[in-house]
């Protein structure tokens, strides 16, 4: 059954008016104001502060007691020098970042990226929506993420671990296992958390698991969490299809990225009987319409951390579009998991022009305004970053619980808490949007359901 047609005919492509409410105007100027130069943070919020008039309308005291105003100033920021010493005796100097934007619901909680793209408004962003993510997962989580400035790509292991130690001779005194709890992002795998956790517990002298998460298996790690966000993200684009009385079973699939959460959501959609035709990484993509062969693409990306080219050099079938992008592949189903703003109003055209039924966001704000203006006008389902990526911050919820309990899960038990984790997200989501009057509109839903849960526990302790 054609889904576009279903949402059209039976449910109604979602009518939400994307005007931000008069009240909300002066939030959204102050925000403007008090953090110059930072677009990413500024949009964030606007895309926020757009879509909760529902909740604003039906609970006043909110605007009464500035929830709004406080929600979207972080509660500390901290900006720190790391100097660190190269292979060749130089020194260098990076900068670091930590955001711990909101604790009302729990220790801070986001993860840290490493990339030369990072600053305030990039980690703001983030934090920002770390916020909501991780209320919606209805876990004891608040908001943060962090970060450098640091390329990872090119250095060798050396040079990684002593940036690391650099990064956590500072980062230390702020985190903690009921502080902020700090994970990996971009450019932060096991391999970075392993020395930045050997750091924490030289200088604390504490064994502390629950202070990190993102752990290797063998030194208080959770089974599932390499995989959670992938997972999480096609399980989610199962959900709203299954709203609809599909499923991606037989589905056409277009994944972007090629790092933890495209991998992972590549291997989720294959075991739910998908076909994922494409993926990509920042020096293209690769068309393999047999689906793709993922033991040779984890071995191309994990294992020998080469470019995707390589992957066609052993698959005779496929092909390297480079510098394309691979939402130029017909598909009924678009995932993309890379970075943010990697899908554009002119992709989303050619998802629609294709007849794509769904997009899920696995990475962090992919699709632009305009984009998912686009994709809701021309019927697509669109489900946003803070749900449909909330996989992984939920397993790492579910890493902090067993490093309190000294426990370890089977992978087959951490699994179904992340489906049912999942599913619950979903349904909160789907709720609130029908309780909103707009029916599948998974934006409103999602920023709705994450704010009451916030908005509710900083109501609950005051103004502080
Ligand atoms: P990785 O660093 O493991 O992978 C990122 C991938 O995206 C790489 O393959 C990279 O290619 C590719 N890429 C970067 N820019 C582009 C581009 N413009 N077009 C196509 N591909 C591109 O990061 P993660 O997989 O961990 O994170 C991806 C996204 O998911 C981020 O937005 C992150 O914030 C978000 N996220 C991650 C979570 C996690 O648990 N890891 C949790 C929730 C959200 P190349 O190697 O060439 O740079």
């Amino acid at each position: 059954m054609n889904i576009v047609a279903r949402v059209s005919d039976e449910i109604e492509t979602p009518q939400v008016s994307m005007e931000i409410d008069p009240r909300l105007v002066p939030v959204l100027e102050t925000v403007r104001r008090r953090n110059p130069a930072e677009p990413e943070f500024h949009e964030a919020v606007e895309r926020v502060l757009r879509t909760i008039g529902p909740v604003i309308d039906k609970r006043p005291e909110y605007l009464e007691a500035k929830l709004v105003e406080r929600i979207c100033e972080p509660e500390r920021q901290v900006i720190f020098r790391v100097p660190w010493i190269d292979d060749e005796g130089r020194v260098q100097v990076n900068r670091g970042y930590r955001v711990e934007f909101n604790g009302a619901l729990g220790p801070f909680k986001g993860g840290l990226r490493f990339d030369p793209s990072v600053n305030s408004s990039i980690v703001k962003f983030l934090g920002f929506e770390q916020v909501f993510k991780n209320a919606l997962t209805g876990l004891p989580l608040g908001g943060g993420k962090g970060g450098s400035d640091f390329d990872p790509k090119g250095r060798s292991e050396n040079e990684i671990m002593r940036f690391c130690q650099s990064f956590m001779t500072e980062l230390w005194r702020h985190i903690g296992e009921y502080t902020d709890v700090p994970a990996g992002d971009i450019g932060v795998g096991e391999r970075e958390i392993g020395y930045l956790f050997g750091q924490y517990r030289r200088i604390t002298n504490r064994y502390e698991s629950g202070a990190l998460t993102g752990k290797g298996l063998g030194w208080g790690g959770a089974r599932v969490r390499r995989e959670a966000t992938g997972y999480g993200t096609a399980y989610f684009a199962q959900e709203m299809l299954r709203a609809k009385g599909s499923s991606i079973c037989d589905r056409t699939v277009t994944v972007s990225g090629s790092g933890n959460v495209a991998i992972y959501a590549i291997e989720k959609v294959q075991q739910l009987g998908g076909t994922v035709i494409g993926c990509s990484d920042s020096g293209g993509y690769v068309h393999d319409p047999d689906g793709i062969d993922l033991p040779l693409l984890k071995q191309v990306k994990e294992v020998d951390r080469a470019r995707l080219d390589r992957y066609v050099q052993e698959r005779p079938g496929a092909r390297h579009v480079a510098g394309g992008r691979v939402w130029e592949l017909a598909a009924e189903v678009a995932l993309p998991c890379a970075t943010q703003n990697e899908l554009d109003e002119e992709d989303a055209r050619k998802l629609v022009e294709n007849g794509a039924l769904v997009v899920a966001e696995g990475a962090n704000m992919p699709c632009t305004a305009g984009a998912i203006g686009t994709l809701r006008a021309g019927g697509v389902l669109f489900g946003p970053g803070k749900a449909a990526n909330a996989g992984g911050v939920a397993t790492s919820a579910l890493e902090m619980q067993q490093n309190a309990s000294r426990d370890s899960w089977t992978f087959d038990h951490t699994e179904a808490r992340l489906v049912e984790i999942m599913r619950d997200i979903h349904h909160s989501c789907y709720e609130m949007a029908e309780q909103a009057g707009v029916p599948g509109d998974y934006i409103v839903g999602a920023n709705n359901a994450g704010f009451v849960r916030v908005a509710d526990a900083m109501l609950a302790f005051g103004v502080v």
